[in-house]
């Protein structure tokens, strides 16, 4: 390894905490050190190439160092970086809240700024919680979140988390809220076959409501795709029945398209599956294709009449966060949504899946996968200790992680969730770069649950 890259090491070891990175060990061998990017490629500063197979974790849409991205950015610079949106407005951020009012499904009209996944979820919380204060029925403070559900980490977020991994050293510190089941259906919670089953738990989601529904607030939902609990897919129609049990027990349905938006899953957002409106949506990640940290809290216009009043009525959304509106984070996220038109980018998403789901089904010879899991680009290959009973690899032989390492080894750069093995090309990616981190995927795959391929170390470049 290079001077500079030992030198950077040594800096980052002293200085540098990473995100859910175990530090213990994480600097044994080498941490990747990223310099570059180019199209869906990560260069680092040794040099070596990687496949961005997660997109910057879920965030990248046209690749890297894109021209036209990198062009709206240097012009917004060029009047203003940054001023204040409380109590007054600026360009960008007044058209982006349009297309984004044009873009998201009839119904969703007020566009509410923040800076991460995690501080929209904060703001549609705040917002349901307050807006039935607003109504007259403050009785309504409780929230539904769905069983493995992931909305951030921040403290509201991860009240409404339910991955007990990430989430329970914290639960003193959190407000209660219910659990139901999300649709599992490789491992059904409620025993069923999908064939059959009618939507059993379901059942649970309408006895909730039945009984508490008149104390609960909203329901937080990942739509279509769970993500960070290992990419758990939706049954067609499930979302919509949803929609109706929130509808009727007035419950405020409040989706989480942080991951799913923006093209992800083949649609806009992925609500469209199932032609649903949420009441509140939350967006971020796709959001400025994966440039700058600009996140949205939408809503309807019943909500946002609910909280006008008088300046003494003090019906105000009192929240907000300094850099909400940032001009060069709007105008990347407007150059964004035009790059989306102009290559008719959600149709194309659509029609390389279907090329993906091809090539998938090549992994299902391999004797350890499971389940494969897929919307759009969102995979899940959920490995299994034992095909034919479903038996789960222990937590202790870290196989999602070391199976990742084999990847990057290969040359691409994936995060597994457990013994998921997640990819998440960017959605920008040709058939045949597709194909390229296909094939490293399953020779990753192949090498470690077959072939006994030793990685050099199972602790790098993730740490966990
Ligand atoms: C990533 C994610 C979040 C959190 O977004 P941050 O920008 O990391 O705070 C929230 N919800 C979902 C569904 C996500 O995937």
């Amino acid at each position: 390894m290079s001077d500079e890259y030992q030198a950077l090491a040594e800096k980052s070891k002293s200085y540098l905490w990473n995100s859910f990175t175990q530090m213990q060990g994480y600097h044994e061998d080498q941490p990747i050190i990223i310099e570059s990017g180019e199209g869906v490629k990560l260069r680092d500063v040794t040099g070596r190439e990687f496949y961005d197979g997660v997109s910057s974790i879920w965030l990248n849409v046209h690749g890297h160092n894109v021209p036209e991205l990198n062009q709206a950015i240097t012009e917004q610079l060029g009047k203003i970086a940054h001023s204040t949106i409380l109590g007054m407005a600026n360009v960008p951020a007044i058209e982006l809240a349009e297309q984004i009012a044009r873009l998201t499904p009839d119904g969703l009209q007020k566009v509410f700024y923040s800076d991460s996944g995690a501080t929209s979820v904060e703001i549609a919380i705040k917002m349901a919680f307050q807006y039935w204060q607003h109504r007259g029925k403050p009785e309504k403070q409780s929230f539904v979140t769905m069983n493995n559900a992931y909305h951030g980490d921040t403290i509201g977020a991860v009240s409404v988390g339910a991955i007990d991994l990430y989430h329970k050293a914290y639960s003193k510190l959190l407000f209660q809220s219910y659990r139901v089941e999300y649709p599992y259906c490789y491992r059904c919670p409620v025993g069923q076959e999908l064939s059959s089953c009618a939507f059993a738990c379901l059942q649970q989601v309408e006895h909730l409501l039945e009984e508490k529904g008149s104390e609960i607030a909203g329901f937080l939902i990942e739509p279509i795709v769970q993500g960070a609990s290992g990419i758990i897919t939706m049954p067609a129609g499930f979302l919509a029945r949803l929609r109706e049990l929130c509808t009727k027990h007035d419950v405020l349905m409040i989706c989480d398209e942080v991951a799913t938006g923006f093209g992800r899953t083949g649609k806009m957002f992925a609500c469209e599956y199932d032609g649903v409106t949420p009441d509140i949506m939350c967006m971020g990640k796709g959001l400025t294709g994966g440039y700058l940290p600009v996140a949205a809290t939408v809503t309807t216009d019943e909500v946002y009449d609910a909280f006008l009043g008088t300046y003494e009525s003090k019906k105000t959304f009192f929240h907000g966060h300094s850099f909400a509106g940032n001009q060069l984070g709007c105008a990347v996220a407007l150059e964004n949504l035009k790059l989306f038109a102009e290559r008719d980018l959600v149709n194309e998403v659509a029609r390389k899946s279907a090329y993906l789901a091809e090539r998938l089904q090549q992994f299902q010879e391999l004797a350890h996968v499971g389940d494969i899991r897929q919307r759009g680009f969102m995979i899940g290959i959920e490995l299994v200790r034992d095909k034919s009973t479903k038996e789960e690899y222990e937590w202790q032989e870290k196989i999602g992680l070391i199976v990742s390492r084999r990847a990057c080894e290969l040359g691409m750069i994936i995060r597994p969730l457990g013994n998921v093995v997640v990819f998440m090309p960017p959605l920008s990616s040709t058939e045949g770069e597709l194909d390229a981190m296909i094939d490293i995927l399953y020779q990753a795959v192949a090498d470690i649950t077959e072939r006994g391929v030793q990685v050099r170390s199972e602790t790098l470049p993730y740490g966990l």
